[in-house]
């Protein structure tokens, strides 16, 4: 399953419009949350169940977004963080269960 097109809708969401058809609109907060990096999960396991995250504007507004060979994407935060690859498998995951 490949995106035919990524876009940001607005500054809270990413639009992915896939190549069976289907799109799928992703918060960024979301996307942030669900950081796929190592910093990020190392700091995910960490913390609790009951842990609630804090973002700052700029860790939830995107800079840039950058394609990975043909199986992902890198996304820039404007507050620097860049090193998480989101493979297109991953966002398709979060796409279908976000139906809020
Ligand atoms: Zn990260």
């Amino acid at each position: 399953m490949n995106p035919k097109k990524i876009k940001l809708m607005d500054v809270k969401n990413l639009s992915i419009l896939w190549d069976d058809g289907k799109e799928h609109l992703i918060s960024l907060l979301k996307l942030r949350k669900l950081c796929p990096c190592a910093t990020c999960l190392a700091e995910r396991e960490k913390q609790s169940k009951s842990y609630i995250p804090v973002f700052s504007e700029n860790q939830i507004t995107i800079d840039q977004i950058k394609q990975v060979g043909n199986y992902a994407i890198s996304i820039f935060w404007k507050d620097g963080h860049n090193t998480g690859i989101y493979e297109y498998t991953f966002l398709r995951l979060i796409g279908e269960n976000s139906k809020d």
